[in-house]
């Protein structure tokens, strides 16, 4: 291999041409953010996820300049039999399915003496319980093609938890448990299963928490960034959309076969601490 000229699917070719993506809660935040970076290399896309009319058409229009193919599954994952009918769908349209990435995910934060037990129940259902689903439902075809790759969208706090977040710290644990297992169940079929660890990411959910963090903990919202999500984070600044799209598309892409049952941070060093 001539080291002056990098093989041409780590640079201008596209890597994922022809391949089918799947994106679980992608018409907005991170989902899209790696909904995007697969698309830019060459990944037909089938996106998932709620938003208006509009905004989803204005998404597949865009994410379509690409010139990939992209259409958009409404599935609720939390209803039942959803997560799997989204992959199941995919593969009946397209005849594969190469990349599944879990990323559809919700939070809530209070105390554990007042966490609502509905919250807890969705938040199992939807952060954990739906990847199992999806999971499951691609196997077949992924061990049939000898081809697969599975990437959770887990967070730093599938590694270390922060208090008032019962539910999602549970669930994200759970997340890397799931990640390992799958991986090892995987390893000599062409399939990979890996996680990504974002720490904080400036998304319509962490806008979300800023506001409910405010008021569990009696804070300003500036109060909240600096004093509880920055604190954390040794960067202090917060993480992109762009930044975990990139690692998604690297864990997709052709050099990272080697790479399974990682979990990997995005977290400006907050679980080096
Ligand atoms: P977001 O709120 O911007 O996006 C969530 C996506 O999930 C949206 O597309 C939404 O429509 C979809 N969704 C919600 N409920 C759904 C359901 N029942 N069925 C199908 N889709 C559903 O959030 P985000 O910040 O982009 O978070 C994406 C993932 O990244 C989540 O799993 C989250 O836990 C994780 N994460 C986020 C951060 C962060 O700082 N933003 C940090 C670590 C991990």
């Amino acid at each position: 291999m001539n080291i002056a000229q990098p093989a041409c699917e780590l640079t201008t070719c596209r890597p994922l041409e022809g391949q089918l993506a799947v994106v679980t809660g992608s018409t907005s935040g991170i989902g899209l953010g790696i909904a995007t970076a697969l698309a830019g290399a060459g990944a037909n896309v089938v996106l998932n996820g709620f938003g208006s009319r509009e905004e989803i058409a204005a998404t597949i229009a865009s994410l379509g300049e690409l010139d990939v193919e992209v259409e958009h599954d409404a599935a609720d994952l939390l209803n039942t039999g959803g997560a799997a009918a989204l992959v199941e769908g995919a593969i009946e349209r397209h005849g594969r399915i190469d990349i599944l990435v879990n990323n559809a995910g919700i939070q809530h934060v209070s105390p554990i003496e007042s966490f609502p037990v509905e919250r807890w129940n969705a938040i199992q259902a939807l952060n954990l319980g739906a990847a199992f689903h999806t999971v499951r439902a691609a196997m077949p075809a992924m061990k049939a093609a000898g081809f697969g790759r599975i990437i959770n969208v887990a967070s730093a706090h599938g590694m270390v938890a922060s208090p008032f977040k019962s539910a999602y710290v549970a669930a994200k644990h759970g997340v890397l448990g799931l990640t390992k297992t799958v991986a090892l169940e995987v390893a000599r079929d062409g399939i990979t299963c890996n996680a990504i660890c974002p720490g904080y990411v400036w998304t319509p959910l962490v806008e979300q928490q800023i506001a409910d963090t405010a008021r569990a903990r009696g804070l300003t919202h500036q109060q909240v960034i600096e004093d509880v999500l920055l604190a954390a984070q040794p960067s202090k600044r917060f993480a992109t959309v762009e930044e975990i799209g990139a690692l998604a598309l690297f864990l997709a892409g052709p050099m990272a076969s080697s790479i399974n049952g990682a979990a990997i941070p995005v977290d400006g060093g907050w679980t080096a601490q």
